[in-house]
Order: structure tokens, then sequence, then C-alpha cells
């Protein structure tokens, strides 16, 4: 099961990546994770990285290609596995296409977690954090009892500088810019699955469940 998930900040990806790791038992690979792991690790890796994650750029291609290549050749992954922020650039993503076939394999799916973008900055914009305990939540879709107040530990909830509307709404327009070709290339390919992430935590991870059963029959 070779799987690549895809979806915009606040789409749901992380909830459900943990999901579908822990029902189908293949490894999560998140490129930002092995990059914030090699940084803190003071890596020559994680060196080479941070400059590029400090001034928010992407890293690379040919050091994240790098990294995704030793990684896939592990044995965790000989049955599978979920890639998570990667493949972020049309290269990373033919780059994979040759990685895989050199291992004779393909992509089973390109899982995109699908919701509209008013959704989205409604879900970004409505996170609070609290000063004191660092717990979050959102004034809708999780509100703490008391406004303001932190149910864990009484701290005051406030809303992150980069939570706000005009950072939140550049924020999606790069990310809505950096996936689109990946997107049309993966449909060229007739690998995309769009998934509807504007429902119920349980009810997406449903819809995956359904595509994925499809695979281990
Ligand atoms: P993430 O946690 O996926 O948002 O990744 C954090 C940071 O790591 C990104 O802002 C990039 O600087 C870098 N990064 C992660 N994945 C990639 C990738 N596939 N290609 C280039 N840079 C990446």
């Amino acid at each position: 099961m070779d799987l690549v998930l895809m979806g915009l900040p606040g789409a749901g990806k992380g909830t459900q990546a943990e999901k579908i790791v822990e029902k189908y038992g293949i490894p999560h690979i998140s490129t930002g994770d092995m990059f914030r792991a090699a940084i803190k690790g003071e890596t020559p890796l994680g060196k080479k990285a941070k400059e590029y994650i400090d001034a928010g750029n992407l890293v690379p291609d040919e050091v994240t290609i790098g990294i995704v290549r030793e990684r896939l050749g592990k044995d965790d992954c000989k049955e599978g596995f979920l890639l998570d922020g990667f493949p972020r650039t049309v290269a990373q993503a033919e780059e994979l296409e040759n990685i895989l076939s050199e291992m004779n394999r393909t992509i089973d799916y390109v899982i995109n977690i699908n919701v509209d973008r008013n959704k989205l900055m409604e879900r970004l914009t409505g996170r609070r954090v609290c000063r004191n305990c660092g717990a979050t939540y959102h004034v809708v879709f999780n509100p703490p009892k008391e406004e303001g107040v932190c149910d864990k530990c009484g701290g005051e909830l406030y809303q992150r500088e980069d939570d706000n509307e005009k950072t939140v709404g550049t924020r999606l327009e790069v990310n809505i810019k950096q996936q689109q070709p990946l997107l049309d290339f993966y449909e060229e390919k007739g690998y995309l699955q769009n998934i509807s992430g504007d429902q119920d935590i349980n009810d997406v991870f449903k819809d995956i469940d359904r595509l994925l059963g499809g695979l281990t029959k």
C-alpha cells in the first residue's frame, strides 16, 4: 500500500495520517518531521535544512529526494508507506516515480483531503492557544467551557500572530499555488483520489478506509 497524502493547511491531514498508519500498519513518512528531527539532532542534514526552513523556503529538491530515497529503502517500507509533505514539487513527484519504479512499485493512491478555501480560513483563524500550557482550541469547533480561558489550566487564550486573517490567507494562497501542479500531475497519472475533508473526522476516515479496503482484498 504505497500512498501519498495531500491537503492544504487546516484540512486535517495530520489527524487522518495518524488513523491510516494505525489501522494499516504502514510507516508515516513526513519530510517535515524528518527535517525537524535532523535539526534537533544537529546532524549534517539538519544543518543544511535549517537555513531554508528558517527562511520559510523549501529545502532543495536534491536534498529532500535523497532523504526520501534512503527512507523508502528501509525494511519497514516493504509493505507500503504513507508519504506526507512529499512530494512538494513536480520534480520531486517525477523522482518519486523513478525511485518506486526501480523497486518495481508504483503509487496506489494519492489521497487529497479537500476542503473549501473559506472553510479553511474559518478553521485556521478560529484557533486559540493557551499562553500558559499551549493547549489549542477553536472558537467554533472546539471551544473552551469559558470563553478565553483554558479548560486545562485556567490560562489565558490568545490568537497566534500568524493565525490572523491576512497571514492565513497568504499561507493558503502559497500552498494552493504549490499544490495545484502536483494535483494535475497525479490526476493525469490516474492516482488522484479526492476525499471530502468537510465532514466529521471519523467520516473522513471512513471514506479513506473504504478506498484503502479495496487494496487489501
Ligand atoms: P512541513 O512540516 O511539512 O510543513 O515541513 C516543514 C518545512 O520543511 C517546510 O516548510 C519546508 O521548508 C521543509 N520541507 C518539508 N517537506 C519538504 C519537501 N518535500 N520539499 C522541500 N522542503 C520540504
